[in-house]
């Protein structure tokens, strides 16, 4: 997508790329004939605060200018009202973070103890432990899934078979009786296990810190 943006007026419009006729970019022209209409094309490189189907989520594009990247910031104050597009006059910092990702974890824990009942503490122990070794994990050792549908900003991912074959032989030390390690222990041979998310956030510098931002994401949940 490209965004057009007036350097005198400060307005911005965004044009979608199948856009089969220009007639948005036609009537910007018009709009500001006096004025110097700059483009902004976007690197592809984007998030979310929430959905992106959600139309309150705020959304951010990493853009390229004359004079080089830019941010193109999407925001509603209401649901009723059509987005309104500004660009910051410079690239957005992203940062990127694994977590465990908890709700799946448990629901996988859940169904593979069912029906007996184990105290909460050492499996909450144990997610923490796969939490730690997740937020630590280098590059090479996580395998990127799909992208979340639900969030605008993270994206499924797994362990390598090595890092998992590790976390499997770490299970030992947690202190679980001898059967439930042992059930424990066959979920790593599910597909998916133990569930990763990738979470993104892009920011610009000039924005508020970002525990001033709504829309920040938090880091434990
Ligand atoms: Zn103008």
């Amino acid at each position: 997508m490209r965004f057009l943006h007036c350097k005198q007026c400060g307005d911005t419009t965004r044009l979608p790329f199948d856009e089969p006729t220009d007639d948005g970019a036609a009537a910007f022209y018009a709009a500001h004939a006096s004025c110097f209409v700059e483009t902004y094309a976007s690197t592809g490189h984007s998030a979310a605060s929430g959905p992106w189907h959600d139309p309150m989520s705020t959304r951010r594009h990493e853009v390229l200018g004359r004079g080089g990247p830019a941010t193109a910031i999407g925001t509603r104050r209401i649901l009723d009202e059509p987005l309104s597009w500004r660009i910051e006059p410079e690239g957005p910092e992203e940062s990127t973070w694994v977590e465990l990702d908890r709700p799946l974890f448990w629901a996988t824990v859940d169904r593979v103890l069912y029906p007996s009942h184990l105290p909460k503490r050492p499996l909450e122990d144990w997610a923490t432990q796969i939490d730690h070794f997740a937020r630590a994990a280098r590059p090479a050792e996580i395998v990127l899934l799909d992208d979340d549908p639900g969030s605008g900003n993270t994206t499924f991912a797994c362990f390598t078979m090595t890092a998992r074959a590790r976390l499997e032989s770490a299970l030992a030390g947690i202190g679980f009786d001898e059967i439930t390690r042992d059930r424990l222990s066959s979920l790593f041979d599910e597909e998916i296990f133990p569930p990763l998310r990738i979470r993104r956030c892009l920011r610009v510098r000039s924005e508020q810190a970002p525990s001033a931002q709504p829309d920040a994401p938090s880091l434990t949940r």
